[in-house]
């Protein structure tokens, strides 16, 4: 029987070969390639309602160029992500949570539970987030 640790990662470079063949869903989202409720969009990202909701509000920014994570951000993406940090705050305010408030979260890699390797940030509000985080 294989240690958990080991079986985890395993599973996430079954996971992340996987993906990859099957193309990024967020770039086939941005291009409309691929059918997607997109509640936002302008030239540089675009913001989804996530498919499984954690929170009454659960959104998605998502920068219409393909970064894996943060790791891969580089400089030249320091406008974009503060952009995209501009649209969160839109999106709060749109939503009605900007005074309830909300978290954001940008999970990278394994340990933190990155499943879509295209950086998004997610937007959660409605309810009473806990802390620490899980
Ligand atoms: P992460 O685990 O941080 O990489 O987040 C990926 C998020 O994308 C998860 O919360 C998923 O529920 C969400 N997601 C995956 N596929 C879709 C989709 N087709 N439309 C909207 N959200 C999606
Ligand atoms: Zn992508």
């Amino acid at each position: 029987m294989l240690p958990f640790f080991i079986k985890k990662a395993l599973f996430y470079t079954y996971w992340k070969g996987r993906m990859k063949l099957l193309g990024c869903i967020f770039c086939r989202m941005a291009s409309h390639e691929m059918p997607a409720k997109i509640i936002y969009e302008d030239d540089q990202c675009l913001v989804l309602q996530d498919i499984n909701p954690q929170a009454p509000v659960h959104l998605l920014v998502i920068p219409r160029k393909h970064i894996s994570s943060l790791n891969d951000a580089c400089e030249e993406d320091a406008a974009l992500l503060g952009h995209m940090l501009m649209v969160v705050g839109r999106m709060a305010r749109e939503h009605g949570i900007d005074g309830s408030g909300y978290r954001t979260v940008i999970n990278t890699n394994a340990e933190a539970g990155q499943t879509v390797f295209h950086l998004h940030i997610h937007v959660l509000g409605g309810r009473l987030l806990g802390w620490p985080p899980g």
